[in-house]
């Protein structure tokens, strides 16, 4: 908590910057290793919705690579991971932005475009860092109520005011797993005025069956206001190097470059998201592993009558009803979850989906912690 801001200079900050609440993240392993007294190898943390795999080989030899030639600032245009992330998705190198995690491209979005005076849409129970970035420019936050724990694009969209600058969409949604199909999104683009950027967040897109997945690409062609947001974190494995981008047409992409700060990626990060974008083996690797550790969860919290919702990310909500006290009993069992209170969620825990044998020391911790061995 914030103590009672007493220094001067501490109290002349902006009223909005002060009223922020820091991000909560999920706890270390080493802090609930002193926290418990227990040894570190042995605590499962599943709280991140990090990749349990841990990073691709191909991309662990590209930054070793990298960590040769430190001396020197990175490549502040990110032309090498630029030019193979233009391959792939078939956009021009100038529709591509690179951040220091996509977190950095949310907020190059609400820096551009936000200020006091302006509003942001997101949705309840949506990622925590809308609120950050858009809180931190001093505009107004329109917080439109979850549907069945997702969007309600409709809502949404009615609930864009004249000073709106930025809707905030995550597809999948997470803390909740939530997935709004193409036909929705396309009806909801169509439907927002062009004065207003949508930013689409699919930080889970490779998780998706491919069945599932839209072609986000076309809506940047085809929407001049939108902004897709990917990264390399989740399904790539990279999540301690900082790596997302997005996609926009050039007139968003140029005002996102003007705040950007210049070599905002590392030279290693760049490097091995080179690597692991090429790496098509790891992605399916991560999806499978991911796939079947998500079907045992939820056949689990089946069996132990455990109400959750369906998830197409790599991690799944839970209701479990006391989190707080479950969360408390899992911690001294050296497993380490991320309970959601802070996101208007107080009886349900967020599980990321692991390895099978972590996935397994979780259940059997969980099962002991119900009395249900
Ligand atoms: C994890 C996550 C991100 C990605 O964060 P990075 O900064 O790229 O590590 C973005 N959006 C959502 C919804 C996420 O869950």
């Amino acid at each position: 908590m914030a103590s009672n801001p007493v220094e001067p200079a501490v109290e002349r900050a902006p009223a909005h910057v002060r009223a922020i609440a820091p991000y909560s993240g999920g706890k270390p392993i080493s802090e609930v290793a002193r926290e418990y007294g227990l040894d570190e190898s042995r605590i499962v943390k599943l709280a991140s919705n990090e990749n349990p795999l841990g990073m691709p080989e191909s991309a662990k030899r590209a930054m070793l690579a990298a960590a040769a030639d430190l001396g020197r600032y990175p490549d502040g245009n990110g032309f090498e991971l630029k030019d193979a992330l233009s391959r792939r998705l078939g956009v021009p190198q100038d529709w591509l932005t690179l951040g220091n995690g996509s977190n950095d491209v949310l907020e190059l979005v609400a820096h551009a475009l936000l200020q006091p005076g302006a509003s942001a849409v997101y949705s309840q129970y949506s990622f925590a860092v809308y609120a950050l970035a858009t809180q931190a420019t001093g505009a107004r936050a329109i917080v439109v109520p979850a549907r069945e724990h997702g969007h309600d694009l409709k809502a949404m969209r009615a609930a864009i005011a004249d000073d709106t600058r930025i809707v905030f969409v995550a597809n999948p949604n997470n803390p909740t797993g939530t997935f709004l199909p193409a036909a929705e999104i396309d009806a909801f683009l169509a439907s927002v005025p062009p004065q207003v950027v949508v930013v689409l967040d699919e930080a889970y897109n490779e998780y998706l069956e491919p069945a599932l997945r839209a072609d986000a690409i076309a809506w940047v062609k085809r929407f001049p206001n939108l902004v897709l947001s990917r990264t390399f974190s989740k399904a790539y494995g990279l999540a301690g190097l900082r790596v997302g981008y997005s996609v926009a047409q050039p007139g968003i992409t140029d005002l996102m470059n003007r705040v950007r700060q210049p070599f905002n990626v590392n030279s290693i990060a760049q490097a091995a998201a080179v690597a692991a974008l090429a790496d098509t083996e790891f992605l399916e690797r991560s999806r499978r592993v991911n796939a079947e550790g998500l079907a045992t969860l939820e056949k689990a919290f089946d069996a132990l009558g455990l109400p959750y919702v369906k998830s197409y990310g790599n991690f799944v909500l839970v209701k479990v009803g006391d989190a707080a006290g479950l969360n408390q009993t899992l911690l001294r069992a050296g497993v380490i979850v991320r309970p959601v209170a802070n996101y208007g969620l107080p009886e349900w825990l967020r599980i990321s989906v692991g390895l099978p044998e972590e996935n397994a020391a979780f259940l059997a911790a969980l099962r002991a912690a119900l009395g249900r061995t």
